[in-house]
Formats: structure tokens, sequence, C-alpha cells
């Protein structure tokens, strides 16, 4: 089960996942629509608490995760916090972040994402992945998902809305902590 109803992560997994002989279960797909309290300190709390609850619930192996964008200038802030950073919207949170790092002489970030695959509660894995940059002068736009308007990954001048997903979902956190689910299954479950 992936337990998620944002449909741009279920289809990044299920397009990487389509070649391994595995039916995948969304909370979408159950019309679950509980709230699970993400009270963890740290990604990896995060994704565990809710892997563990819907294994718990389901009694299936789970995929679970947790994301965030964490800034040098903000001691890795907002961190956990990230989806509600400011009281309003994502447009607001990126101009709460460009004002709070106006005098800042270090710009630079990390996006991370911890998957936690919950197979039973004797075998409970984590991966990571993380994409570095930094945060550019102007929110570049009011579209986009949380940060994307505002984070220039390393290598590359512009930000992850302006490069668009086809670029970014190659190198993502999300994307690099997926790959290594998928390593995952192939080499320890004899998937395929
Ligand atoms: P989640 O745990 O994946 O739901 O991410 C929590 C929050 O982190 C989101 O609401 C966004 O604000 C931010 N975030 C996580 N991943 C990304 C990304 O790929 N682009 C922009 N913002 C992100």
């Amino acid at each position: 089960m992936l337990a998620s109803h944002n449909a741009h992560k279920i289809k990044e997994l299920k397009q990487l996942l389509k070649d391994v002989n595995v039916d995948i279960v969304t909370l979408a797909d159950l019309s679950d629509t509980e709230e699970v309290n993400e009270s963890g300190s740290s990604f990896k709390e995060n994704a565990l608490i809710k892997a563990r609850h819907y294994y718990q619930k389901y009694q299936m192996p789970v995929l679970a995760d947790d994301s965030g964008l964490c800034v040098n200038a903000l001691s890795g802030g907002p961190g956990v916090h990230s989806k509600r950073f400011s009281s309003g919207n994502d447009y607001d949170h990126n101009i709460k972040l460009i004002n709070l790092l106006r005098q800042a002489k270090d710009r630079h970030a990390a996006f991370v994402t911890v998957i936690v695959f919950y197979l039973n509660d004797d075998e409970i894995r984590h991966f990571e992945g993380l994409v570095e940059g930094t945060i550019s002068q102007m929110v570049v736009s009011q579209e986009g998902f949380g940060y994307d308007p505002v984070f220039i990954p390393n290598g590359y001048a512009k930000t992850f809305y302006e490069l668009g997903s086809d670029v970014k979902n190659q190198m993502s956190h999300r994307a690099l902590a997926l790959k290594q689910v998928l390593e995952y299954l192939y080499e320890n479950l004899n998937y395929k």
C-alpha cells in the first residue's frame, strides 16, 4: 500500500514500479480520508508513524513518506513544518521564506524525503533522498507545488518550477528515495 492521496506522488511511484510484479493500493483507492497526526520531530519519525498506522490498519506492506525543505540559514527549517510554514498557502510560504532570507549570506537548502517501507513488525526499512540547491532571490511564480518556485537545484540556473516536472522528476529527493525502494525490492524480495 502506498500511504498517500497525492495524485502526483501516486503517479510517480506507479511509473517507477511499472515493471515490478506488485499490485499497489493507495489511500485514494480505499477512500480512506483519515488524517494521521504527524507528531514526529524528523521526516523519518513522521514517515514511520504513518507507515505503522496503515500497516496495523490494513495488514499489508506499506510505503509512507515525509518530505520538506531544509534551509541552512534557518537551522534546517522549515523542515517537518514545511507544509504549514506560514498561515497561508504555498505562495505565502515562499514569500515568508524570501523575506526571512533577505539579509542571508548563505542561501543553501536541500529538499529531503524519507520513505519508510513497513513490510511487517520485524522488517522496517527507510530510504532517504536529498537534493541540494539554493533559494532564489524572488518567488518566480505564484503557481507550482510547494517551494518549487524558489528552489534552484545545484548545477542549474532555474528553479524546480521553471525546469518543469520532467527534469525535476529525474533528480528530485522523492525520485532518489523511490529508486532506492525499487533497488531494495529487486534485490531482496525477488520481485519481477
Ligand atoms: P510531503 O511530506 O511530501 O507532503 O511534503 C510536505 C511539504 O514539503 C509540502 O507541502 C511542500 O511544502 C514541501 N515539499 C515537499 N516536497 C516538495 C517538492 O518536491 N517541491 C516543493 N515543495 C515540496
